[in-house]
């Protein structure tokens, strides 16, 4: 769907929502609380509900012996910002173009639950615990309340910091801001927990009870501090009306099928989640056909009687919490991280039934079933029932309404060093281009990732010695690994070995033509060199091939003023902001060509729009010839002084 469609959608929604809330649900106690908890890198497995013999998870089981508990939700991407945004969108990640983390965000087209809820009434709030859900990347839309977790807003200090606010201190925000709202009639609030996410490190007691097994102890404490959101909410009057749902985001490889944590893979390690709705009045039960995520928001919207018109891929389990098994339907997931961090196979699958079909060019068929821990591949045996999943999988992915899918936002990010940075870590979005043609399955690599995790942490240390050692070694083992050749290109520049790396950068671009990394990094070797006219060179080639390229386009503007080519600020500034008209970065270029066209004032205007767009590197700017005039200027001063204000605020949150 493209955005003017869906835009479109999101006015009929409000439109039927309008008549839809004066009317009453005849079909039960009326919802009018709705309390989502997303346990992340959750598995079903290890709870005590789906059977776990070591679990300690009495709130979350106990919740599920009085509601429905779903015995086969299915994550639709084992990632947390993607899978949170087809929980509350209702579409799949083909739809809402949410793939990855970081390098995507939720885009303001979106029709999303809290929006919708909050459209009739209802006070809603978001406690997102971790940065991966930062306000930037666009799940806040429509929650009234929405702190900023830690490492939120500073990618670039904390880029992978995989430390997110305990479950202790998002309780407490919920229940303060619950406390706050005793007379408020309708209320959606949405608690996010990281803790059971890598590295597993649970607080006393669960630190000493559970020391062999320390993942189980992070589900432990987790489960524990639901218990106490739990108390505060059943001895309320609303509890009655009050509508839980308990969900996982995706699980954790815990070592099987290759795999220590999550992303790359779609086994059921990390794609089978808890999903255990309580809703006033219905029976309680197990329900086992297959269920997404994505059903999440329809479901909701059907407790509270809101007639929805918005197209959703999921459907109402309405009927299954009450004791109708939904029909068996087609549901979709896939991992395109391996793809755009590395190279690998992009992976899609189907799961109809007991059938699974991980797609690629050497096909997985499972019946989980006879096989729930997914070691034999069937897909030879059956090749009627891969053919049928696969022609499935052709008509899912085709985006709602026949049109063309969102692709990845780079706006996100506005701070070119951030980006850079990111794209260090191995945060390569490759959209389309990101695999090359025959390019290896993530199954036969997955055994690099501890690797893989090495060298994310050497970068981040900037340790380039071992960062080359761990390049080379990947490389010698998958040659065209996507990640090892932009940091090994990167890694030869920190030491100025520009010949090097611009080979390794060209490589790149020669076997991920459709990728702009692969140019940055051979511009930046160019330049390094001293030749930025063979740099601009390189980002014009870029351009022809990804014309949209934000990155590309401001790096080659910036190697532009290094040239003193005049049509830059005459003709290409311009151009570019037509393009880009929410670009903060290209705005600061535009300051600096009022700036040297003797135009302080307009130079100033033009940053302050630039700041207001997202642009955090106002300190830096002394460095740019330009705007020595405007460093003299009382505003700008200001503007700089807010800017170390609002960082600091921010590290100690
Ligand atoms: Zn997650």
């Amino acid at each position: 769907m493209n955005r003017r469609s869906w835009a479109l959608s999101a006015v009929l929604l409000a439109v039927s929502i309008g008549l839809a809330a004066t009317g009453c649900d005849s079909r039960g106690p009326t919802v009018n609380r709705v309390v989502i908890v997303s346990f992340d890198t959750t598995r079903a497995d290890r709870l005590g509900c789906y059977g776990y013999e070591y679990a300690e998870t009495p709130h979350v089981d106990a919740l599920a012996a009085e509601g429905a508990l779903f015995e086969n939700a299915v994550s639709p991407v084992p990632t947390t910002l993607p899978s949170h945004s087809t929980m509350f969108t209702g579409v799949y990640p083909q739809d809402h173009g949410v793939r990855y983390n970081l390098v995507f965000r939720l885009g303001p087209e979106a029709v999303t639950l809290a929006e919708t809820l909050k459209s009739v009434g209802f006070a809603t709030a978001g406690f997102p615990s971790a940065f991966v859900l930062g306000e930037q990347y666009g799940l806040n839309q429509g929650f009234d309340t929405y702190p900023e977790p830690p490492g939120g807003r500073r990618t670039r200090e904390t880029p992978l910091a995989h430390n997110g606010d305990p479950a202790e201190t998002i309780v407490d925000r919920a229940l303060s801001w619950l406390d706050d709202r005793a007379d408020v009639d309708r209320q959606f609030v949405w608690l996010h927990f990281y803790d059971p996410h890598a590295p597993y490190l649970p607080p006393f007691p669960y630190s000493s009870t559970h020391r062999e097994r320390p993942y189980d102890g992070e589900l432990a404490y987790a489960d524990a501090q639901f218990g106490r959101l739990m108390k505060r909410l059943r001895a309320d009057p609303a509890w009655d009306r009050t509508l839980v749902i308990v969900v996982g985001d995706h699980g954790e490889g815990l070592h099987e099928h290759g795999e220590r944590f999550h992303a790359n893979l779609v086994y059921e390690t990390t794609q089978r989640v808890p999903l255990i709705i309580r809703a006033p009045g219905a029976r309680a039960g197990r329900v086992a056909a297959p269920v997404s995520l994505v059903d999440i928001t329809p479901t909701v919207l059907d407790y509270v009687g809101v007639d929805s018109s918005a197209e959703f891929r999921g459907i109402s389990l309405r009927g299954g919490v009450e004791g109708d098994a939904p029909e068996n339907r087609d549901i979709y997931f896939e991992s395109l991280a391996g793809s755009m961090n590395y190279g690998w196979a992009e992976l899609r699958g189907v799961r109809y039934g007991d059938w699974k079909l991980i797609d690629s060019d050497k096909p997985e068929l499972f019946n989980l079933a006879d096989d729930p821990g997914e070691l034999n591949n069937l897909a030879e045996l059956e090749v009627q029932q891969v053919e049928d999943l696969r022609a499935s999988l052709a008509e899912l992915q085709q985006p709602l309404n026949g049109e063309t899918a969102a692709q990845p936002s780079y706006e996100a990010i506005t701070d070119p060093e951030t980006e850079a940075f990111l794209a260090s870590l191995g945060y390569v979005a490759g959209g389309a281009g990101g695999s090359a043609a025959g390019a290896a399955l993530p199954r036969e690599q997955i055994d690099l990732e501890p690797e893989l995790l090495a060298g994310q942490t050497s970068v981040a240390q900037r340790d380039w010695a071992a960062v080359e050692d761990i390049c080379r070694y990947v490389l010698s083992r998958d040659e065209g690994n996507k990640w090892a050749l932009n940091n090994l290109s990167g890694a030869l520049m920190w030491t100025d070995r520009y010949a090097e790396a611009r080979d390794y950068a060209l490589e790149m671009i020669h076997l991920y033509p459709d990728v702009e990394q692969g140019y940055i990094m051979a511009a930046r070797a160019y330049r390094g060199a001293g030749d930025t006219a063979k740099s601009r060179e390189i980002l014009g080639r870029g351009l022809e091939k990804l014309p949209d390229s934000q990155g590309l386009s401001y790096l080659s503007l910036v190697a532009g003023f290094d040239l003193k080519i005049e049509s830059v600020c005459t003709d290409e500034v311009p151009e570019a902001l037509e393009k880009h008209s929410q670009s903060a970065l290209l705005r600061v270029l535009r300051s600096r060509c009022e700036a040297m066209n003797g135009m302080p004032e307009r130079a100033l205007a033009t940053l302050k729009d630039a700041v207001d767009l997202g642009f955090v590197g106002v300190r830096r700017l002394d460095e740019v010839e330009e705007f020595s005039e405007l460093l003299q200027m009382e505003e700008f001063r200001a503007l700089a002084a807010a800017e170390d204000l609002g960082d600091s605020g921010a590290g100690d949150d």
